[in-house]
């Protein structure tokens, strides 16, 4: 199998497994990989939100300047 993050080839029993709630399992040679792909995508995923909210809230504030 292969890291879900880098894509090395990693043996059996070795680096360590990440299983999802949906099932999904992602393996990862190091924690060193999943620390980028789970936390730090965690982080992006949650940035890319606010930033979403920030975009919206801007567009409404817009579409009420325009009514005006
Ligand atoms: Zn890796």
């Amino acid at each position: 199998m292969k890291c879900s993050y880098c894509g090395n080839e990693l043996r059996r029993g070795a680096g360590l497994m990440y299983i999802f709630r949906t099932g999904k399992i992602n393996y990862y040679c190091s924690n060193q990989c999943y620390q980028y792909d789970i936390v730090l995508h965690r982080a992006v995923k949650g940035a890319r939100k606010a930033a979403a909210a920030v975009a919206a809230q801007v567009k409404e504030g817009k579409e009420r300047k325009e009514k005006k």
